[in-house]
């Protein structure tokens, strides 16, 4: 990354010194800077001062080309790298991930204004997590097995698939990255990575850090720039798998690039959670949660819990209490820790998440606090604010209770038998996070199976462990990420014969 002074805008600037505002960032195509071909470039917007900031090289389908040739360069190298070299380099790169920490959560609020005490955790986590397959890859192993045919030993091998295809969001950058990479690159495929337009800039110092750690030329790419390269990589025949987080709409589009030529893929896609509170639920703990789950990352996060489902004998009160813990909630600039709730990411989510404050309308749902932009002060005014916002009296089927909006802002159905709560839990296209509070351990044991959800969080919310699996069903993806079954994503099994002399 190139860090030149000259012009500066000093409100970013005063926030951020160490990035000049004319800071140029390149494409890393096998262990070189590389500017786009043609020279075209795009600027990050910091969401709350609502300025551009930086030029970044806006990546053609020549450009995706050249990175994919590069990783394909690099597979049969990488691939034949014996396990524990391998499994070496990753643990230094997550050590240097660890000392630059500070360095990539600031990027990740310069980018897409979450807080930095949200993004700190992302970054370590992701140290975590390098740790985590660094080990796990030495225990990749295959089987032997009695073939059942006279003179014949049979065994299988696992390798990796070849080059991978990483697509990500803007809304956990590094965070939604490293459970594609470190898996992938840990048993030996090489990776171009093709970050959101909204966030490039963090994902380019995290693979300067792999070049740094000693992790070869052209084993992990990055070509930044917006759909057209990302729909150029989904379409690349050299890509040999595809690993996408994002909206469901482009993830059918990627689902049919990889059908087009049977790519291996796995898609984490949108969610619409549902978080249940039952009449015998600890309401102290389910109204923390409920208000998290509405606002957690500013409500940009897949496993936002805002559908909150709740029994007609609870209802008002949880509706009371959750509104006063919504308006207590502390507008800010992300960077400041008494911040609970930075701005929306860009301009096009300020437009969508505001558009549903016009649906809610239309629709007639009951406001119970927020449903329009910050103004509480000239930066608030002047950034991507929204109030935190809940409605109540939604019907399920409503586009508020059923669309993914992506923002702070939760739509409160009511219920009254479990079946019911059930029922409209699972009438959504999506399946990604579901859960419920209640104190009955019958009642957590018989329901949890029937939740139609990746991941069911009983009496808690948002808790991860880099040792199970996280994905959907339905319309939010196939195919899960992290946990002790990651490397099956990314490696291919052969059975071997041997024929014996009888
Ligand atoms: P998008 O689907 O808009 O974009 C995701 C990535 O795909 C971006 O890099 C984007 O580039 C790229 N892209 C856009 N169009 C194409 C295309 N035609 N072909 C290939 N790539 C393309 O999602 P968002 O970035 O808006 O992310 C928010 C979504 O991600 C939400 O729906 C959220 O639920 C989901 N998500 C899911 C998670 C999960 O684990 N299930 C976790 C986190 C988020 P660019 O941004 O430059 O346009």
């Amino acid at each position: 990354m190139t860090a030149t002074t000259g012009h500066t805008t000093p409100t970013v600037r005063a926030r951020f010194p160490e990035i000049a505002d004319d800071a140029r960032y390149c494409l890393l195509i096998d262990g070189d800077e590389v500017e786009a071909e043609n020279g075209a470039t795009f600027r990050p917007v910091d969401p709350y001062e609502n300025l551009e900031w930086g030029f970044v090289a806006d990546a053609s389908p020549t450009d995706v080309d050249r990175a994919v040739q590069a990783a394909r360069r690099a597979f049969p190298g990488w691939r034949d790298t014996p396990q524990a070299q391998r499994s070496a380099l990753l643990e230094e790169w997550g050590r240097l991930i660890v000392e630059n920490a500070e360095e990539l959560a600031r990027l990740q609020v310069h980018e897409n204004g979450k807080t930095l005490v949200e993004m700190r955790l992302a970054v370590l986590g992701s140290h975590k997590l390098a740790s985590f397959y660094a080990h796990l890859a030495q225990t990749l192993h295959g089987y032997t097995v009695d073939p059942a045919l006279p003179d014949h030993q049979a065994w299988t091998l696992r390798g990796p698939i070849g080059v991978v295809g990483a697509i990500t969001p803007w809304n956990n950058p590094i965070g939604l990255l490293t459970p594609k990479l470190f898996p992938a690159i840990a048993v030996g495929n090489t990776v171009v990575i093709k970050p959101s337009e909204v966030t490039p800039v963090s994902t380019l110092r995290l693979i300067e850090l792999a070049h740094q750690a000693g992790i070869p030329n052209g084993v992990v790419n990055v070509v930044t720039g917006g759909g057209p390269a990302g729909r150029a990589l989904a379409e690349h025949p050299g890509v040999d798998k595809l690993a996408f987080t994002g909206s469901t709409s482009t993830g059918r589009v990627i689902a049919h690039a990889a059908a087009e030529r049977f790519a291996h893929v796995t898609l984490e896609l949108g969610g619409k959670g549902a978080q249940i509170v039952f009449p015998d639920a600890d309401l102290d703990r389910a109204v923390d949660s409920l208000v998290k789950g509405i606002t957690a990352g500013t409500g940009q996060a897949c496993n936002a819990g805002s559908r909150l489902l709740l029994h007609e004998s609870v209802h008002d009160e949880v509706i009371s209490r959750v509104g006063a813990g919504l308006e207590s909630l502390t507008l800010g600039d992300p960077l400041d820790p008494a911040t609970a709730l930075g701005p929306l990411a860009s301009r096009p989510q300020l437009a969508k998440v505001t558009s549903y404050f016009d649906v809610a309308r239309t629709e007639g749902h009951r406001l119970v606090t927020g449903g329009q932009r910050g103004t509480s002060s000239p930066e608030i005014e002047r950034g991507l604010f929204v109030l935190p916002t809940l409605y109540a009296g939604v019907a399920n089927r409503s586009r508020l209770a059923s669309e993914e909006i992506f923002g702070p802002v939760g739509a409160a159905i009511t219920f009254r038998t479990d079946e019911e709560a059930i029922a409209i839990a699972n009438d959504t296209r999506f399946g990604l996070t579901a859960g419920f509070w209640t104190s009955d351990l019958d009642r957590a044991h018989r329901l949890a199976p029937r939740l139609e959800s990746g991941v069911v969080w009983i009496n808690t919310w948002r808790m991860f462990s880099s040792r199970l699996p996280f994905g959907g069903v339905k319309e939010s993806g196939i195919g899960s990420e992290g946990g002790l079954h990651a490397l099956d994503r990314y490696t291919e099994t052969k059975a071997v014969y041997l024929g014996l002399r009888p």
